[in-house]
Parts: C-alpha cells; sequence; structure tokens
C-alpha cells in the first residue's frame, strides 16, 4: 500500500512539473524588466521585450507580433501604476492565460496630482493580477534603486512559482542581484552628497525622476507631464523658462527616448547647457551607453552631479 501511494505521488508530481524541454515563456512589458528578468533568470526562460531599448513604453501601440509573443507567454512581467495603459486591451486581444506580475507591487507609489507620497493604504491591486489602476501614480518607481531591489524579489517570486525546478538558481541569482543594487543605491548616494544641497536641481524632458528626486534628493522640472507627450501650455512653458532663469538653473537634459527639439529650444531660451541624454524609461540597445539596469545609473548619475555642480 505504501509503495502505491508513492507511486501515485510520484505521478503526481511528474504530472505537476513543466515539461523540461519547453523553457518557461516570459513577456517583460519594457527593456528595464527585460533586464531583471534576464539578470534572475538567466537561460532557463524564453524572454520577449514588448517596448525594446529606446522605446517610448507611454505611447507605444502594440502589433500583432506582440499579441502574438503574449498569446504564447507563461508569465508576463509588467511595471502597473498605469505605466503599461495598453496592456489590458493587448493582453484581452491575445486572449493570453499567462499569469501577470506587478513588479513595482509593495513599492510607496507617489501620487501624480500632489507631487508627494500616496496614502499607504491605496495599492497597485493584487500582485497577481494586472491592475485596473487609474493613473493616480507615478509610474517610474524603477528610478529609486532601492525599489529595484523590491521588483526583483517580485519578479524571482513569479519565476520560482511559474517554474519551480528551477527555484535555487533564480532565488541563487537574484540574491546576488539585490547585494549588487544595493551597493548601486548606496553609491548613488555618495555621488549626489558630492553636490551642495541648494545646487540640486534638473531639467528634463517629462517627470520621469520623481522617485530619484525623493530618495536621492534631488528638485526635477520638466516640461512634460508624467506620461511625456503632449505639448506643455506656452504659459507652463514660459514659467519653466523663467524659473531657470531666476533659479539659475544650468543642468538641462534631454531623454534618450524623447523628441530632443523641446530642450533645445529651452537651451537656447536660457543658456543653459545640454548637459547631455539621460536614460529615463528604456535602456540603450546591448552595447551601448546604458544596456542595463545597473547601467543606467552608471551612466545618468555622473552626468547629474556634472551638470549640477554648474548650477
Ligand atoms: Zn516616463
Amino acid at each position: 500500500m505504501k509503495r502505491f501511494l508513492a507511486c501515485i505521488a510520484l505521478a503526481l508530481t511528474l504530472g505537476a512539473a513543466p515539461v523540461s524541454a519547453e523553457p518557461l515563456k516570459v513577456v517583460a512589458s519594457f527593456s528595464i524588466l527585460g533586464d531583471m528578468v534576464e539578470r534572475v533568470a538567466g537561460d532557463h526562460v524564453e524572454l520577449t521585450v514588448l517596448v525594446g531599448p529606446d522605446g517610448d513604453a507611454h505611447s507605444f501601440e502594440p502589433g500583432p507580433a506582440h499579441a502574438a509573443a503574449l498569446a504564447d507567454a507563461n508569465l508576463l512581467v509588467v511595471n502597473g501604476l498605469g505605466f503599461e495603459p495598453w496592456m489590458v486591451r493587448l493582453a484581452a486581444a491575445a486572449r493570453s492565460k499567462a499569469t501577470y506580475v506587478v513588479a513595482s507591487f509593495g513599492i510607496n507609489p507617489r501620487d501624480m496630482e500632489k507631487d508627494s507620497h500616496a496614502p499607504e493604504s491605496k495599492s497597485d491591486g493584487d500582485k497577481e493580477g494586472y491592475p485596473a489602476v487609474p493613473h493616480d501614480f507615478d509610474p517610474h518607481a524603477w528610478q529609486n534603486a532601492a525599489n529595484g531591489v523590491i521588483y526583483v524579489r517580485n519578479i524571482a517570486d513569479a519565476l520560482a512559482k511559474a517554474d519551480p525546478e528551477n527555484a535555487g538558481t533564480y532565488a541563487a541569482n537574484a540574491a546576488a542581484y539585490i547585494a549588487e543594487l544595493e551597493g548601486l543605491d548606496a553609491w548613488v548616494r555618495a555621488e549626489i552628497a558630492k553636490v551642495p544641497a541648494g545646487k540640486r536641481k534638473v531639467i528634463t524632458t517629462h517627470d520621469a525622476f520623481g522617485y530619484f528626486g525623493d530618495v536621492y534628493g534631488v528638485e526635477f522640472h520638466a516640461p512634460l507631464g508624467f506620461a511625456g507627450g503632449a505639448q506643455p501650455s506656452a504659459q507652463a512653458l514660459a514659467r519653466l523658462i523663467d524659473q531657470i532663469r531666476t533659479e539659475g538653473i544650468k543642468a538641462l537634459f534631454i531623454e534618450t527616448m524623447s523628441d530632443p527639439r523641446m530642450m533645445e529650444t529651452i537651451s537656447r531660451e536660457t543658456g543653459a547647457e545640454m548637459g547631455g541624454a539621460l536614460y529615463s524609461d528604456a535602456l540603450s540597445p546591448g552595447g551601448g551607453e546604458a544596456p542595463s539596469y545597473v547601467a543606467m545609473f552608471q551612466h545618468n548619475v555622473p552626468l547629474l552631479v556634472e551638470a549640477m555642480l554648474k548650477n
């Protein structure tokens, strides 16, 4: 009898295990999440990234290839916080049965309206279900490296659940990666501390650095809002130009995924020098300046420090 039960148990285990020849199919909504999945999963999964390097997730328009990738996926990794407004429709069109993981689940979200921290009772829905969250929150939570740690934990947990056979590898990779991100966070703090507090003011294209500013103590201003896109009103632009002149802000940046023309106009109007291009919502292609989440900070932070010291 004992042996019979053991056989049944074995059969059940085998039945429940994923077919090992088929790697887990994972879809990540944009390049930064794709990099995180790659760091945790290595080549144990087959990864598709919807909004690739230098892409703008805010204005992304998915096509049939994206729907096909999603139709096939076992696990879908999204940022949440309203960053992928096109995802609900895409997942429905693809009849996706993928499990969702919201990478930002558990971070302390910034309120877009009040430009301050939202009450903790507001959350981004369930970790397991794609949240129908109105666009109340600033979605750019990854710009705080400590939030990156939370993202990686969520991704590693979801991978382990979806592919228990490789759970040990995912946990070990995540632990090493998290240690690296904690070191990165400390490095960013130390670098920003080289700039006197009164000089920590930066102009960027859109409001992508609110979390960075909150945690590392830098004031960011942008002509475009949290989702980029729409042009600012003439009054809003004039106000910003006034502020740049009055406060003597010299640190002016374009973002790699955005049209540089507006920032060039502001630079001409104010005499503020272009400090270069920041990576905000997308990584560079492989071999570029910021092909990974870690490299994004390593690229942005020295540029920010150099430009702010001129303020
Ligand atoms: Zn953005």
